[in-house]
């Protein structure tokens, strides 16, 4: 059996790690250059479950080198106003650990580079009774027995699967960037997270502190790993009012606009929050709009099939990756009973669905509930 996921982001790349191990025919494609193409870096925090779902998909020989560019996410958070005054201290928030998303793909990539076809970009399929026609932006064609659309929040498969899902502007704007971790910017964020409150803006501060300089760590744990030499930084995300259509110009393509906007925002701001912005690293910093998708609910069972982002489309920071991660050891599990002749292909797949659907429903009401509370912060600031 030929599968075929499309999307070598963090649960493509964690689904064809599994895929391969347990023996399948698996090849991955992605739209971008290579790992290194546009925008990548923010952290993600991962709670115990999808830790161990990560855990799972890497070699014992990468382990060590995962857990030496982790960082920790500990203490209590706070709210301050913009002249870092405490409003509130807020509770510890999980235990967990912190990642860098590009340190973690190319983690991801190492040692199944020879699967994965980067600079491939899928138009569209054409399912049949014996097999799936794929077809790229460079006119060529392939079939697979089975596809994974694991393309993320705008994922071409979904669309074409399931026309009816959409995926809506929530009428806001965010800015995300990032600064190195000097000793001033991390007084900013004594625990896990800082959020300064401002009449309708928040932002939020996190740290990211690698454990080790991930291209040092993997030079003398795996040398066969090529990690990126990013340095422990601040990460940074503005949430904005829904009246600031001017940020309308400066999506994705134009960072230096975008930060211009968000500077101007915190102007006045305590000195030390204007560096921030001002010491950002423009490379990885931008502003865009919100997104949520519409559920996603089971649908007739075939063989086309959606994991992450591209199944349960959530607006940023909440526990996508980990569901990702999550979804790819379950839609393995699935695919080695079908193989072993536990059950059929079908009913595999669709139990399988069945569970993704729950996760990206549970996923999608913590998202609002998230944006109801900042909502009630901006309206009592
Ligand atoms: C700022 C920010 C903070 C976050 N924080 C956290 C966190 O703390 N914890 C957490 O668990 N999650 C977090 N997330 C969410 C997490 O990053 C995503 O949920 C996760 O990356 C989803 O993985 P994915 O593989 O489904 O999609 P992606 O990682 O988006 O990968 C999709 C891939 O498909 C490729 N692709 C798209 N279309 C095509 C096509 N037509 N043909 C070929 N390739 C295609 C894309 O180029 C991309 O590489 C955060 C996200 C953001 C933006």
């Amino acid at each position: 059996m030929r599968i075929v996921v499309i999307g070598a982001g963090l649960g493509g790349l964690a689904l064809a790690r599994r895929l391969r191990r347990e023996g399948f025919d698996v090849g991955v494609v992605e739209r971008d250059a290579s790992a290194e193409a546009r925008f990548q870096g923010y952290r993600i925090g991962l709670e115990p479950d999808g830790l161990a779902a990560l855990r799972g998909c890497l070699t014992e020989r990468l382990l060590p080198l995962l857990d030496a560019v982790a960082g920790e996410m500990t203490g209590a958070g706070r709210a301050v106003d913009p002249q870092l005054n405490l409003l509130a201290e807020l509770p510890p928030r999980y235990e967990g650990l912190l990642f860098d998303r590009a340190v973690l793909r190319h983690l991801l990539l190492a040692g199944i580079e020879d699967i994965v076809t980067f600079d491939r970009h899928l138009t569209g399929y054409r399912e049949h009774a014996d097999g799936v026609v794929l077809t790229y932006a460079d006119g060529s064609t392939e079939t697979a027995d089975l596809v994974v659309g694991a393309d993320g929040m705008g994922s071409t498969v979904r669309r074409q699967l399931l026309p009816d899902v959409e995926v809506r502007d929530l009428g806001r704007y965010g800015g995300i960037g990032r600064t190195p971790l000097t000793e001033r910017f991390a007084d900013l964020v004594p625990g896990w997270s800082t959020m300064v409150s401002a009449p309708d803006v928040q932002l939020m501060l996190g740290k990211m502190p690698f454990r080790r300089s991930p291209r040092a760590a993997a030079a003398e744990l795996a040398p066969e790993v090529a990690l990126p030499d990013t340095p422990s930084y601040l990460r940074w995300v503005m949430l904005l009012p829904p009246d600031r259509a001017e940020l309308g110009a400066h999506l994705a393509d134009d960072q230096d606009g975008g930060l211009a906007v968000l500077r101007s925002i915190a102007a006045g701001w305590h000195p030390d929050l204007v560096a921030l912005l001002a010491e950002a690293d423009r490379a990885n910093s931008g502003v865009g709009p919100l997104r949520l998708g519409d559920p996603v609910e089971p649908w007739e069972t075939g063989r086309v099939t959606l994991l992450g982002d591209a199944g349960h489309p959530v607006p940023p920071g909440g526990a996508g990756a980990a569901l990702a991660f999550l979804d790819a050891a379950d839609l393995t599990n699935a695919l080695v009973a079908a193989r072993d002749g536990g059950t059929t292909r079908t009913a595999a797949l669709a139990g399988y669905e069945q569970r993704m659907c729950a996760r990206g429903a549970e996923s999608r009401a913590q998202a609002l509930a998230a944006f109801q509370m900042f909502d009630a912060a901006r309206s009592a600031s």
